[in-house]
């Protein structure tokens, strides 16, 4: 959406696909980094933005066992907006919608899925789609693959997909929020569990983080049991909210996953976002480094569409300047993932702490080296596509 947006903006005839009626899926990409923020101010859309209902977080604090670590403070960010928002994925979406249609350049086409690439001589000259009524052919200068995780146009393309995996997978459910609830620790890992809690204004988006593949596990002791326990990781008393969970079908499973194109590209097709890499939720980047490839992708295809020019080279830049983001944050996410979380859910009766560099980015001078690189990512990118007039 964020692509199709900024190159109509930029003068280039779009057709973005979306396979279902509406964006309304819940807990999904929630979490809008300055990063992504500092775009809509780049756009000149922020105040407009945040007037859509959001929470706001300014710092982010985990309880390791007995440590209370600060991972991320952005009181000192160098952009306009020095907190994350909290946002539903669903909003942000019909919001760039919204402006897309702006321009005479984008359409937007609701159920309708895209089925298969048509290749000639080699190349990726356009698609195939189901829509209500029938199949559509799409003709196009370049297919760009952002149909997520188990993105079609990646399998259709033959890409190899390297696989790095996740030791975890994430239970997520809502509980009531109270006035008096404390909002100072997001999250609470213990000896074989983890419980994060994100503050969305009238409620908590709670997510508890499970081993990989153990979720039937989880059920199978009931949901009596599963309440106690997140009853007594929460950092305040939630007792009697505890009843909202009425049943299993209030706890949705995320099965997590971790993987990298290698690849990401062919002649007339690249892919960008979750379809060239599934992040694993720690940090809550997925949303913002495939906001991150848009834009960059725009920056770099915006003048070679307009001139008809898009060659393997173009698309390999993309590749070029996107791949050092991905590979670093999901080396960080393996880190914390392999160093911390894994043992951690599995050590039965070891009390988790804090690893020793953590306790070292706690020092007032290094304490903000985790809060920039979460909120702005690396190699953070700007728009350099201009609005045609
Ligand atoms: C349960 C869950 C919770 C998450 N929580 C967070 C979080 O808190 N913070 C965060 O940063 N990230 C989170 N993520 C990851 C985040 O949602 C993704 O990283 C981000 O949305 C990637 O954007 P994308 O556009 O690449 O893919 P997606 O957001 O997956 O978008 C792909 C779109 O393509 C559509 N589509 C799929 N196939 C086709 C097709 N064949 N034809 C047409 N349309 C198609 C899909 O319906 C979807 O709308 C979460 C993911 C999940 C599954």
């Amino acid at each position: 959406m964020m692509l199709g947006f900024l190159l109509a903006r930029a003068g280039v005839p779009v057709v973005v696909l979306e396979k279902h009626a509406d964006f309304l899926r819940d807990f999904r990409g929630d979490t809008v980094h300055p990063s992504t923020l500092e775009m809509m101010h780049e756009l000149g859309l922020l105040d407009e933005f945040l007037k859509l209902p959001h929470s706001q977080v300014d710092h982010v604090s985990m309880q390791i066992g007995a440590d209370i670590i600060t991972i991320g403070d952005f009181s000192t960010l160098p952009v306009h907006c020095k907190f994350i928002a909290l946002m539903p994925q669903w909003d942000f979406l019909n919001f760039l919608a919204r402006h897309g249609k702006r321009y005479p350049a984008f359409d937007l086409r609701m159920k309708a899925e895209a089925t298969d690439l048509i290749e000639e001589d080699g190349r990726v000259v356009g698609l195939r789609a189901k829509t209500a009524g029938d199949e559509l052919m799409i003709r196009a200068d370049l297919v760009v693959g952002c149909d997520g995780r188990h993105s079609t146009l990646r399998e259709r393309a033959g890409f190899k997909v390297d696989d790095i995996g996740a030791p975890m997978d994430v239970m997520w459910f809502r509980l009531p929020r109270n006035e008096s609830d404390g909002n100072e620790v997001v999250g609470h890992i213990e000896s074989g569990r983890m419980l994060v809690m994100l503050d969305r204004n009238d409620y908590w988006q709670c997510a508890f983080v499970i081993p990989k593949g153990s979720a039937d596990d989880v059920r199978s002791r009931g949901l009596d049991k599963f309440r106690a326990t997140v009853g007594d990781m929460a950092p305040f008393d939630v007792g009697a909210r505890l009843g909202d969970i009425k049943s299993w079908d209030d706890v949705k499973l995320l099965t997590v996953a971790v993987d990298r194109l290698r690849r990401w590209y062919k002649s007339g097709l690249i892919c960008i976002g979750d379809a060239a890499h599934a992040m694993s939720p720690i940090g809550g980047v997925g949303i913002n480094l495939a906001i991150q490839d848009a834009v960059a992708a725009a920056n770099i295809l915006a003048g070679p569409l307009r001139n008809g020019a898009v060659t393997v080279e173009t698309l390999r830049a993309i590749q070029q300047r996107r791949e050092f983001p991905t590979r670093f944050t999901q080396r960080v996410q393996i880190t914390l993932q392999n160093n911390l979380i894994g043992p951690a859910l599995q050590g039965i009766g070891k009390r988790p702490r804090a690893p020793l560099l953590m306790k070292m980015l706690q020092w007032p001078l290094l304490r903000r080296i985790p809060g920039r690189v979460l909120a702005l990512g690396v190699r953070p990118e700007h728009i350099r596509t201009p609005e045609a007039v």
